[in-house]
């Protein structure tokens, strides 16, 4: 089972509060890599030590970009982002004043 303060990669302790291993140079915080866009802000969360995605947007984590964490399966956040549009497009003021 893998432990919380030692990094993935080669098994090094870090201090609290570090964001990469000081050993091998692999990050130790598993944010999510969100940019952000014109429209909104970076997700920046803080994902668990051991999600490939994120829970907040699904974006990938800074563990599954630096190939710490390996998953099958590719970002799905596009067809995610598409569903949030829709349920935005029903909220609109047209469809709710009636
Ligand atoms: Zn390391
Ligand atoms: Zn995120």
């Amino acid at each position: 089972m893998a432990v919380e303060n030692a990094c993935l990669r080669c098994g090094a302790f870090f201090e609290k509060g570090s964001n990469y291993c000081t050993k091998c140079g692999a990050p130790v915080v598993n944010r999510c890599t969100d940019p952000g866009d014109l429209l909104n802000d970076p997700c920046g969360h803080i994902c668990g030590f051991q999600d490939a995605f994120c829970s907040k947007c699904g974006s990938e984590t800074t563990f599954k970009r630096a190939g710490l964490i390996r998953s099958p399966w590719k970002e799905n956040k596009v067809l995610y982002q598409n569903k949030l549009d829709d349920m935005k497009w029903l909220l609109h003021p047209f469809f709710t004043k009636w």
